[in-house]
């Protein structure tokens, strides 16, 4: 009895199974004895069931996969957030740095009423002797006295607020090397006065100590930064006690 290829096919797993009927088997021996495509499928399908070939590869473990993806993804995230923050902060600095130099530079000048010195405008230059002549007015919430030549040059310089110079507010001390000092936050709501005690004969140069120097005010900004989260700069240079 010949068998076409298909019904050899369907009898195939029947044959390894040793379950169809012996004409069948006959038929199916016979066809296969001509046919080397069956005898091929047969081959094929007699390896896989011994596993000779192992036709189950490894399935890749893919929640593995899946938990390596989502923590490289979650890094990843992190990464660029940390990025994003550090380089926002840098950009925030370099522009507050550059807006304070400008401002630095070209200050806006108001006007004053008469006798007071705006320190806005200019600095002043005086001697120690009469610097507590001078009523001071600052919109920049500083004031920096310079010191120069003087036989005494180590002395105090004393800050009052100009309508009550019963008791100062800030102190410097020159001396031992420095030759100068900064008053800071000020106000321009209020005038201030500076009185000197030693440094005889010498002369003082009070500004509000602006600079457009990119560092300084870098520094500055940074101080400022400090000064917003409470904590006071050490500045080793400036010895300040505050009063009222
Ligand atoms: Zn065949």
């Amino acid at each position: 009895m010949k068998i076409s290829c298909e019904m050899a096919s369907d009898l195939l797993p029947l044959y390894l199974e040793d379950s169809c009927s012996q004409d069948s088997k006959a038929a199916l021996e016979e066809h296969l004895k001509t046919c080397v495509s069956c005898r091929a499928k047969l081959d094929r399908m007699r390896t896989s069931l011994t596993g000779e070939l192992p036709l189950e590869r490894p399935e890749p473990d893919l929640t593995a996969y899946a938990k390596k993806v989502r923590g490289h993804r979650l890094r990843l995230t992190a990464l660029t957030l940390l990025s994003v923050l550090i380089l926002s902060l840098v950009g925030a600095i370099l522009f507050l740095t550059v807006q304070r130099m400008m401002r630095q530079s070209s200050p806006t000048v108001y006007n004053v009423e008469p006798g007071t010195v705006n320190l806005t405008a200019g600095s002043f230059r005086t001697t120690a002797e009469e610097i507590d002549q001078a009523v001071f007015y600052t919109n920049f919430q500083q004031i920096k006295v310079e010191v120069q030549g003087s036989g005494d040059d180590a002395g105090t310089v004393y800050l009052y607020n100009a309508e009550n110079t019963d008791s100062f507010i800030q102190v410097l001390h020159i001396g031992l090397g420095k030759s100068d000092g900064t008053f800071t936050g000020l106000s321009s709501q209020w005038r201030y006065m500076i009185r000197c005690e030693g440094l005889d004969g010498a002369v003082l140069t009070v500004s509000e100590g602006r600079t457009a120097g990119f560092f300084e005010n870098m520094r500055a900004v940074f101080q400022e930064i400090a000064e917003m989260f409470g904590r006071e700069w050490d500045d080793a240079q400036v010895i300040l006690i505050k009063r009222n």
